[in-house]
């Protein structure tokens, strides 16, 4: 397919965001369908939520980043925006393990068309560290959460207490700990690493693969009607067990579909299994 032929190409994308990620976001979108990404200006989309240690739901998130991007339709004259989210924190089952998720969304207001795509990742930096005034550990914990090349945040007590953003050097973190600590009511302020875009390279990193991705995704056009973004929506489970061909919990088939005129088309599994293993099910093993 021609660049040319994209229904975006030469067109402009609004991006929802204060923290530079237009700067992971745009190469993909110029490469694969010659579309601009533009900043949206005067947005504060810190009003949808911010980094603070704790973590909300996915579907909280998938809904928080279409709303984000629709904040672009209020200051810039663009059909299409983008916008995303991120989580991160402590897994639930592996408690000393850090994990994040990525979410990207893409509104077509004009063609309707609105997609997510969502990336998980074990690379990050994410860590939460209590200290009291004077712990004369704190610079070393500060280097070993990559700063100043990352941000730290240090939030007065417990999470969700006060937060102080854009420290510069390991004397204003210093500082910013002792007097945090002190003004707490248990005596103890929270080191936590700045997830915000511009101050976590390894987060950026993530939100350009995630971008490729999406930029990937709009690069396909529906075989039917021509929209942009046709690609996988489902995984209906069911693979039949090899031993009594009853269904499994294992995903069945993959469907691709348009999110703008309903055509869907079912492959097989990428892996090519057509039946799932005999241990898997729970007819020959309930
Ligand atoms: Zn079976
Ligand atoms: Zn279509």
């Amino acid at each position: 397919m021609a660049v040319s032929a994209h229904p975006y190409a030469g067109g402009r994308i609004g991006l929802a965001t204060i923290h530079a990620k237009e700067r992971a976001i745009a190469p993909p979108f110029r490469r694969l369908i010659d579309a601009k990404v533009v900043v949206a200006p005067n947005l504060n989309t810190d009003i949808l939520g911010t980094f603070t240690g704790e973590v909300p739901r996915p579907d909280a998130l998938v809904e928080t980043s279409l709303l984000k991007a629709e904040l672009v339709f209020r200051t810039m004259d663009v059909d299409c925006a983008i916008a995303s989210e991120g989580s991160y924190g402590p897994i639930d089952r592996l408690p000393f393990n850090a994990g994040g998720l990525e979410i990207m969304a893409f509104v077509d207001r004009r063609r309707g068309i609105r997609l997510v795509e969502t990336m998980t990742t074990h690379r990050t930096n994410w860590r939460l560290m209590a200290f009291e005034a004077g712990d004369p550990s704190v610079p070393q914990a500060v280097k070993s959460l990559g700063f100043p090349d990352y941000g730290v945040f240090v939030i007065r007590g417990s999470v969700g207490g006060y937060t102080v953003k854009d420290l510069a050097t390991v004397d204003d973190v210093v500082a910013a700990v002792d007097r945090e600590a002190r003004r707490s009511e248990d005596g103890k302020a929270l080191v936590v690493a700045d997830m915000r875009a511009h101050r976590n390279p390894t987060r950026m990193k993530v939100l350009r693969a995630l971008a490729w991705r999406l930029a990937r995704r709009l690069a396909t056009l529906c075989p039917r009607c021509g929209a942009p973004g046709f690609g996988h929506m489902l995984s209906p489970r069911g693979l039949p067990c090899e031993a009594c061909g009853e269904p499994t919990h294992w995903i069945d088939f993959e469907v691709d579909g348009c999110a703008c005129c309903g055509h869907a088309v079912a492959r097989p599994r990428s892996d090519g299994r057509r039946t799932a293993p005999r241990l898997s099910c729970s007819a020959c093993h309930g």
